[in-house]
């Protein structure tokens, strides 16, 4: 175990770095982050950055020296990385895991030879394969990268064998995948914790609404029959238990012919669908990332009230500085920023959550929140 007043890492400076970050020291961790950008969101709030690229190795070293653990927030660390700091300090998720989740093949790969239900799909590596995945999958489809895509960038929606091809070119003739557009019912998340010994916890099912690939909403309790919303968490925890993970492990559902789950993609961290929990649950998903890092006994992801976050993305900025004295003045909104400097189109700055009574209720104050923004 490793208790309060130790030391722990992250890789990665991003928003879930820093909600980790802040949850650790709470708890009376101290926290070392490396990212290759100074005075990022996480390394703003941590005891100490380390501004290096997440390979180097001098780095690395700093890092494995100062640290009891090391934890991730993005699933792009170099598998170099962690397999060098594994052999020195607890490493926490296994590399194995990252390495499989950070490329969409191996990772559907994984699910079908664990028979669990992904939309049909096909490797995509050159012209040539296109044309035998695009006979196989057929239109409609989306061609994604296999690797470093995120907030649907680096997928395209394509319809003809010509699309896919061009598609494949404007990559740059990366690895890709063809995936078949399924026709959605609805989106459903879960984040779940597993520990060293195996046990899991499992937060409620969120229901999620993108827009224009990026999340935009989660709403919790998902409003999904309950058989479905077992079912849900149930898929999550055999996926966990399958990739032999330790850590918080997000999978991306959709809901699709006639209320069947199709695995979408698994997240290797907390998860933007899981933010909800850092004000609506017993115990948030950060914390149950430093609890099964450092081998403590998992908290309760027990739901206090129905929920609903809203992202706040770089468009809010559009009309100058958001009010955020009018999405305050709602019953029941919290605000959490990120500390980004520059509000970019698409790009993620902060969140509001909001707890109401009903699902529906909470839904509707963080839209309404959320628009008094900019509006
Ligand atoms: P990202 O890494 O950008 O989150 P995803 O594969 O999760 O990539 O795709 C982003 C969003 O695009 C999904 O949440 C969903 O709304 C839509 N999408 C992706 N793949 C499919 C598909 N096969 N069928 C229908 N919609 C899809
Ligand atoms: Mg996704």
């Amino acid at each position: 175990m490793i208790l309060p007043g130790a030391t722990l890492g992250v890789l990665g400076g991003g928003q879930l770095g820093r909600m980790f970050a802040l949850r650790a020291r709470v708890m009376g961790y101290r926290i070392v982050v490396l990212e290759p950008e100074p005075n990022s969101p996480a390394g703003q709030v941590a005891d100490e950055q380390i501004t290096a690229a997440y390979d180097d190795p001098t780095a690395l070293e700093q890092l494995a020296h100062r640290c009891d653990a090391v934890t991730t927030e993005f699933e792009n660390v170099p598998a170099g990385a962690l397999a060098k700091l594994a052999g020195r300090v607890v490493v926490a998720p296994p590399r194995e895991a990252v390495a499989i989740t950070q490329d969409r093949l191996s990772e559907k790969d994984f699910l079908r030879a664990h028979n669990f239900l992904v939309p049909p799909s096909a490797a995509v590596r050159s012209a040539a394969e296109a044309e035998a995945a695009f006979g196989a999958i057929g239109a409609p489809a989306i061609l994604k990268t296999a690797r470093l895509g995120y907030d649907g960038k680096g997928q395209v929606p394509v319809s003809t064998l010509a699309a896919t091809v061009a598609a494949l070119e404007r990559f740059g003739g990366v690895s890709c995948i063809l995936e078949r557009r399924l026709n959605l019912e609805s989106e459903v998340s879960v984040v779940l914790a597993r520990g060293t010994d195996g046990a899991i916890e499992t937060f409620p099912v969120s229901e999620n609404v993108h827009r224009h690939g990026i999340l935009h909403t989660s709403t919790v309790p998902a409003r999904i029959g309950p058989e479905l919303r077992h079912n849900a968490g149930a898929l999550a925890a055999h996926i966990a238990t399958a990739l032999g993970y330790v850590g918080v492990l997000a999978v991306e559902m959709f809901v699709a012919d006639q209320g069947r789950l199709y695995v979408n993609e698994l997240a290797p961290r907390p998860h933007n669908s899981g933010h909800y929990t850092l004000d609506a649950c017993t115990a948030d998903q950060f914390e149950q990332q430093v609890r099964t890092l450092c081998g403590l006994p998992l908290g309760s992801p027990r739901l206090l009230a129905p929920c609903s976050m809203v992202n706040v993305l770089g468009e809010s900025w559009a009309n100058g500085t958001p009010h955020w004295e009018r999405a305050l003045a709602l019953p029941g909104v919290r605000l959490h920023l990120y500390g980004k400097a520059v509000p970019r189109p698409g790009r993620k700055m902060g969140h509001l959550t909001c707890l109401a009574s009903t699902a529906d209720e909470a839904l509707d104050i963080a839209e309404r929140a959320h628009a008094a923004l900019s509006g």
